[in-house]
């Protein structure tokens, strides 16, 4: 049996927020071991690379624990991008989680990266001591115009020399399932990483939904009306959904779990304490390892 990767992702604090609440964000974590931290990266006004490469050196050198820079690309030209791996460099990051990220109302893209794609391709040019992973959609890109149409666009991106593809967050297990059965039948034979987003917050979650497209299941939205005003319910409700969506995909054989954890290590380290043991299995074959 194989081991599955078990990841984090954590986000830079809003410009306005204490520098420190990372730190506390990070100190929080301890306790949970990761197989790798990623940083995510802004687009448009947010966007600060020396913001995600600051943190990605304190998770590398504080806390010793591999980490993947986000990188998104439609609004930098070649020197940008070449100024934010050596930046990533310097912070001891030694994987990139190459994206085209989403439009900015009122900004021209440069034109160099139209997709993803092309910085995944630009990166295996021009840094190839860098791993270089991509992002992908169970439920299909919300700008695709078909599933089977992202997959097509995912197979160039994997072809343009991905490691291994992290997945948005999604509720309904089987919607995953199907998809990598799908990707698997396109030739794409990378490891998949399953995105996975606690809800431990109503109002949240659906800001969350209408902004990525996923899809809310019955069991779900059951949880949703009948704990929905009760916050500590909901949050209670919303670890254990995550930790049996975890439990029942690691059943299946996923490749791995990547959990978006909002920067809350304390439902990120209560569901871990739900799901460690399922993280501790023998012998690995495909892995992502960073
Ligand atoms: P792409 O892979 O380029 O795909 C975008 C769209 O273009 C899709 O509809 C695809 O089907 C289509 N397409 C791709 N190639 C072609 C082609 N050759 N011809 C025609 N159509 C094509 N956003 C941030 O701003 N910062 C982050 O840190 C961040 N992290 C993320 C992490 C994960 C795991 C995920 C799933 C998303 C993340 N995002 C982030 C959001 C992401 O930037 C958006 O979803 C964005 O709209 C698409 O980025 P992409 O890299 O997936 O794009």
């Amino acid at each position: 049996m194989h081991k599955p990767q078990f990841s984090l992702e954590v986000f830079p604090p809003r410009r306005n927020a204490p520098v420190g609440t990372i730190y506390d964000t990070l100190d929080g974590l301890q306790g949970v071991h990761p197989d790798f931290i990623s940083v995510t990266y802004g687009t448009g006004r947010s966007a600060d690379r020396t913001a995600t490469a600051r943190i990605c050196h304190t998770v590398r050198k504080e806390y010793d624990i591999p980490v993947v820079a986000h990188l998104t690309a439609q609004y930098l030209n070649e020197e940008q991008v070449d100024e934010a791996l050596d930046m990533f460099k310097q912070a001891g990051v030694s994987a990139i989680l190459a994206l085209r990220g989403d439009a900015v109302e009122g900004r021209e893209p440069t034109g160099v990266f139209h997709y993803a794609s092309d910085l995944v391709s630009y990166i295996r040019q021009h840094q190839p001591d860098f791993q270089v992973f991509g992002a992908c959609y169970p439920e299909g890109h919300p700008h695709a115009s078909t599933l089977d149409d992202d997959i097509t666009h995912l197979k160039l991106k994997v072809d343009a020399g991905l490691s291994g593809l992290i997945s948005q967050l999604f509720f309904d297990n089987e919607e995953f399932l199907r998809f990598v059965d799908k990707t698997r039948t396109a030739g794409i034979h990378v490891p998949i990483e399953a995105g996975i987003m606690p809800v431990t917050n109503a109002s949240q979650i659906q800001r969350m939904v209408s902004m990525c497209g996923s899809r809310i299941p019955n069991n779900l939205a059951t949880l949703l009306e009948r704990w929905g005003d009760d916050p500590e319910a909901m949050k209670q409700a919303g670890i254990l959904f995550a930790s049996q969506q975890i439990s029942d995909l690691v059943s299946h054989g996923v490749d791995g779990i990547h959990l978006y954890t909002m920067n809350h290590p304390c439902t990120t380290r209560r569901i871990w304490n739900n799901v460690a043991p399922l993280f501790k299995a023998t012998t690995p074959e495909v892995e992502i390892r960073v």
